[in-house]
């Protein structure tokens, strides 16, 4: 990347970075290319790792254009030196874990994220040999006590998911550095219009694509963001050997989502700023979480660490959460009762603390607490899309306010 370039404001570099146009027909659009195969002019090695620095496009889970300007593009927007897509935010994790991780090796992890993550990390990680210690990234002297000689990696989620609490990303990467270790962060909630995890010291970026970077609700895909040596080795392992790339029409349609995120997270955080207001004055609502409100207990790191405050809310409502769960799944009519975020749809999910617990979680005792005083019982997890907030205020008002 040119001096010149780096220097570009973000909403330039979401439109142009990784993008040329077409040599052959001046296409000023990204071209999706689909082809599996690449006809050369040369035999080459039939082994990836034969391939030179210099490699033409040979296969496409070797590499791809497509793919390829949407990895720049990630990249400039993160000032990272390189990226890889995957075909899920799930693929991504994964292949960074695995990647790095052998047996005998120490992770420590946020206790709370995104509930697949989580479960990754209790299930298949110690099934093959990983230690795992979850911990409460929000406190980094719990993080620094979690520490082993063999701690190789430090993995953060914020704002975590879903209950949006945040960790000092700063903080953990001088502390991962001091012990010798990685620290990746989760930084799906944020994006790089909020924060930017290599800025403030990080190793690594994982992003589920799936929410705002996509934006739209129709494309599955995951990345990872870093410096290019740590990317190169990833790449032969986990994209050329385990396989999970992004499909290049997916990656076509996130080229797409991509260029227009710093509007929409302007946007997202507009109208999340008003609902979450909203939500705080009601009169059926027990407690809101949203970085931006003066309440969240983390306001200062958020004002700190996020030029943006995202689109993601969580509630506690005064009424049965259940029993509201399923009112509002029968009469919402802006907002959709689905999983998922970051999309131009607002969507609405409730997540009860027992539930969580049981499938994903199961924190114990002070970690417990913590989660609790976050969740109490359960929360909602409200991601505001892109719909006139009052529209969004008055359809929660009717689900809220009936029964
Ligand atoms: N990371 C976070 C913070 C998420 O919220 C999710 C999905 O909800 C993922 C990762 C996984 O992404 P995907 O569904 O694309 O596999």
């Amino acid at each position: 990347m040119t001096e010149e370039t780096r220097q570009r404001g973000l909403r330039t570099t979401a439109i142009h970075a990784g993008e040329a146009p077409d040599p052959a027909t001046g296409a000023s659009a990204p071209n999706l290319v689909m082809s599996t195969t690449y006809v050369l002019d040369r035999p080459l090695g039939f082994s990836a790792q034969d391939r030179g620095e210099a490699a033409p496009y040979i296969y496409t889970r070797w590499g791809n254009p497509t793919v390829r300007q949407l990895e720049d593009k990630l990249a400039a927007l993160e000032g990272a030196e390189s990226g890889l897509c995957f075909a899920s935010g799930m693929a991504a994790s994964t292949a960074l874990l695995l990647g790095l991780l052998s047996a005998g090796d120490h992770l420590v992890a946020s206790d709370t994220n995104y509930a697949g993550t989580a479960e990754l990390m209790r299930k298949t990680l110690p099934r093959l040999g990983i230690a795992v210690s979850p911990v409460d990234t929000s406190d980094p002297a719990a993080v620094e006590a979690a520490l082993r000689p063999e701690t190789r990696l430090v993995w953060a989620e914020t704002p975590a998911n879903p209950i949006l609490r945040l960790s000092d990303i700063a903080a953990l990467a001088g502390i991962a550095r001091k012990a010798g270790a990685k620290l990746a962060v989760d930084s799906t909630f944020a994006t790089p219009v909020a924060t930017r995890p290599i800025d403030l010291g990080a190793d690594f970026v994982v992003h589920a694509l799936t929410k705002y970077i996509g934006g739209h609700g129709d494309a599955l895909g995951g990345a990872v963001l870093g410096r290019k040596a740590d990317l190169d080795a990833l790449n032969l392992e986990a994209i050329i050997h385990h396989g999970g790339i992004l499909s290049p029409f997916n990656a076509w349609l996130i080229l797409r989502g991509a260029a227009t995120l710093p509007l929409r997270m302007a946007a997202h955080e507009a109208g999340a700023l008003e609902v979450a207001r909203f939500l705080e004055g009601h009169p059926r609502v027990a407690k809101v979480l949203y970085p931006g409100l003066p309440s969240h207990p983390q306001h200062a790191l958020a004002k700190r660490q996020m030029a943006n405050f995202s689109g993601m809310i969580a509630f506690q409502p005064k009424d049965d959460g259940p029993a509201l769960a399923a009112r509002m799944a029968e009469t919402l009519e802006i907002v959709h009762y689905a999983v998922s975020l970051g999309h131009h749809r607002s969507l609405i999910y409730w997540i009860g603390t027992d539930d969580v617990m049981a499938s994903s979680f199961a924190l114990e005792g002070a970690q417990l607490a913590a989660y609790r005083t976050f969740a109490g019982n359960g929360i909602f997890r409200l991601s505001v899309g892109l719909e006139d907030p009052e529209d969004l205020c008055r359809d929660l008002d009717q689900a809220l306010s009936a029964g």
